[in-house]
């Protein structure tokens, strides 16, 4: 398996053959490539910040609206697809894209919001153990969400909140330093909470490895999934975190500011003393409507619920869902490997000096996507690949992301992106 296996030629009829042998290329069709105004097919290579719409998606709303339409209240017991229990139709197939126990997960709100959630059971800081463990490079989100956390509670981000980086002169983080630092500090850390694919730099982390040494010390671990859900083979119940949240725009191609997902450890699943911040539809549902004073939460996740579903939202994730169990997780980690390494071996070839990749060499220390920074006028280039229909995301002032999402990216896609780097470094080449 992996990309190791196969000798990558920098032909274009290599890509092409590895096009014709892809056991996934149909379902390049289930998927609405935007428009580009140079009259050739875009190469969607921004997956990890926007998945493209799959055709299905406006069927289902479309039948949520018509539902609506005929039945009016009704429609949250009748109609095609009663939405009462709505969110509970993405329950198994979000449990196994995961690798989760359908208990352990359920599909509600947005990343940030679900962080707070979590963090509200899972950081309860005391005098002696009052600390948040994080990456120095966490997404700008988690860090006010985690800083607005400490200082809810009384405590100093200053103080409070310790910060991972890279060693001096290095892009991404060493495991062994992540574990000597949770072993070295961990009596003082409440909760650790990483990504598991870094947004920026595309570094994977161990997650078991991280959770296994941070239990060891006493701490929860959570764990941001926005770039990993959909991209990495996931194994959250037996990596065993406390809990992890992740949205569902970026790889699960949900549709922009969808809902995201949680999961808790069935460890916590029937916890009634934990704390949470409650709402009517995470009460226990046998009893939900009898209206009591008294809130009775449902066992696992679903005991998080706030409120009911939005279903339009819903109906177009549920389209997504669909093709992931089409097409299941292994597959896609398949080819994405292969695609990434394509990729990288393209890259390779270019002059000397051009590119320097950020991301690990190392599969198992990687997702889909490659970041990429470039030394000849980034600006310029950038300019070059978006009028050759590239789409990809550029972060100033000289990182280019360049995620080729297996679902609809091919390896000729992969070929022509690195075609446009290629000649724009003969161009500025003196
Ligand atoms: C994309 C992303 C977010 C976005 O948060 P929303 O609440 O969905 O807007 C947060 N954290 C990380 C790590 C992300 O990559």
């Amino acid at each position: 398996m992996g990309s190791q296996a196969v000798r990558f030629e920098a032909s274009e009829e290599f890509a092409r053959r590895m096009d014709s042998e892809d056991p996934l290329r149909h379902l390049r069709e289930e998927f609405i490539f935007p428009d580009h105004k140079s009259g050739e097919p875009a190469m969607y290579l921004v997956g990890n910040s926007l998945g493209l719409q799959p055709r299905k998606a406006k069927t289902y709303v479309l039948e949520a609206l018509e539902d609506w339409a005929k039945l009016g209240v009704e429609g949250h017991f009748t109609g095609t697809r009663p939405w009462m229990p709505y969110h509970e139709t993405l329950t198994e197939q979000t449990a196994r894209l995961v690798g989760a126990h359908p208990i352990e997960v359920v599909v509600m709100n947005t990343l940030t919001v679900n962080l707070h959630l979590m963090m509200v059971s899972f950081y309860r800081p005391t005098r002696e153990r009052s600390k948040i463990l994080m990456e120095a490079g966490a997404f700008p989100s988690d860090q006010y969400a985690v800083a607005s956390q400490v200082r809810f509670h009384g405590y100093d981000p200053e103080r409070d909140i310790l910060r991972l980086s890279p060693r001096p002169g290095e892009e991404t983080l060493r495991l062994e330093d992540i574990l000597e630092t949770i072993e070295r500090h961990g009596k003082e850390i409440a909760l650790v909470l990483l990504g598991n694919v870094n947004y920026l730099t595309g570094q994977a982390f161990d997650m078991a490895a991280i959770t296994r040494a941070a239990h060891k010390q006493g701490c929860q671990v959570g764990f941001d999934l926005a770039h990993g859900a959909g991209n990495l083979r996931l194994s959250l119940h037996d990596d065993g975190p406390d809990f992890a949240v992740w949205c569902s725009y970026k790889y699960l191609n949900g549709g922009p500011g969808t809902l995201g997902g949680v999961f808790v450890h069935e460890r916590h699943a029937r916890d009634k003393g934990l704390p949470r911040f409650e709402g009517w539809w995470g009460h226990n549902k046998q009893t939900r409507f009898q209206m009591g004073p008294d809130f009775d939460p449902s066992p696992g996740a679903e005991g998080w619920l706030l409120s009911n579903s939005p279903i339009l939202q819903l109906s177009a994730l549920r389209a997504s869902m669909e093709l992931f169990d089409r097409a299941t997780m292994p597959a896609l980690r398949h080819k994405s490997e292969l695609l990434t390494g394509y990729l990288e071996f393209l890259l390779e070839r270019l002059p000397p000096g051009f590119v320097t990749v950020l991301t690990p060499r190392d599969p198992k220390q990687r997702g889909v996507q490659l970041s990429l920074r470039f030394s000849k006028e980034p600006r310029r280039m950038l300019e070059k690949l978006n009028s050759a229909g590239v789409f990809c995301d550029f972060r100033s002032p000289d990182i280019i992301r360049a995620a080729p999402a297996p679902f609809y990216v091919s390896f000729h896609d992969v070929y022509r992106f690195v075609g446009v780097l290629e000649r724009h470094a003969r161009d500025s080449a003196d």
